[in-house]
């Protein structure tokens, strides 16, 4: 199996080296792990800024390790982009620049304002909370074409105070379904997130009925990430992974190299 989503001590908040997520890797007999360190562009003096300070050092430090682990782990090169309307330039030019194989598009911000930080549903109810952020997601995706997967697409979900119905998917459906037609459109893909399953909800990002609408749309490209910041949660989780992707129509996941998809078999 493959994750496709890990973050290393690159990211302010990774606890483990990049060396470390691949043993954790290796011993989970994984065939694959893409790392994809934070890169939020943002105002320099954001002290909040979650960003990969030495793009070099970044690239350099993964080829190393993907030489290190050669036969026993294939490690790709990529990158979890955080977008707002104002940086999708800055984020377009990175991609070009740096010679990732996979790259991750997410929003944490509406306005400037993280859902993590609670102060973000003081002032949505739970309703607004959901299309607040989804309207920014499909705005900022018909403006941005440089990425391969939109990143949990209900990333706001973990931090929300309000409490989790299992029709909640359904909040926001237009939406929702505008954003999915998007990616189709585009020839881009979306992960299933298995950080969903540590929240109350019991449920990936996206929600497997909304998995399973993409794939009724024609979506075809679909990861696996775990979004794993320490060695524990590497692979979390994967096996519920496959069985949703199963249920929503997918019989292989995506892998990328220098951006092209290769389809695996699951
Ligand atoms: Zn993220
Ligand atoms: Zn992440």
């Amino acid at each position: 199996m493959l994750d496709y989503h890990v973050h290393s001590t690159f990211s302010p908040d990774g606890e483990m080296t990049m060396e470390e997520a691949c043993r954790q890797a290796v011993s989970l007999e994984l065939k694959e792990i893409a790392v994809t360190d934070h890169m939020d562009i943002d105002l320099p003096d954001n002290e909040k800024a979650f960003q990969i300070k030495d793009m070099n050092q970044y690239i350099s430090e993964l080829e190393r390790i993907r030489e290190d682990f050669k036969g026993r782990l294939k490690v790709k090169k990529g990158i979890e982009i955080g977008l707002q309307d104002w940086t999708l330039e800055m984020a377009a030019d990175l991609t070009v620049k740096y010679p990732f194989d996979f790259v991750i598009a997410s929003v944490h911000l509406v306005n400037g304002e993280d859902p993590y930080f609670r102060t973000y549903f003081h002032t949505r109810d739970k309703i607004k909370s959901y299309t607040d952020y989804y309207h920014t997601i499909l705005d900022l995706l018909k403006d941005y074409d440089n990425f391969n997967v939109l990143g949990h697409l209900d990333y706001f979900r973990r931090y929300s105070p309000y409490e989790y119905k299992p029709q909640d998917y359904r909040i926001g459906l237009d939406l929702t379904e505008a954003i999915l037609r998007l990616l189709v459109q585009k020839g881009k893909g979306i992960e299933l997130n298995t950080a969903g399953f540590r929240h109350s909800s019991n449920q990936p990002h996206p929600h497997p009925e909304v998995l399973k609408w993409f794939r009724e749309l024609g979506g075809e490209i679909v990861t696996i990430g775990s979004d794993a910041h320490n060695a524990a949660f590497i692979g979390y989780e994967y096996k519920r992974a496959v069985e949703c992707l199963k249920y929503a129509g997918f019989d292989y996941v995506a892998a990328f190299s220098e951006m092209k998809p290769e389809f695996i078999r699951i």
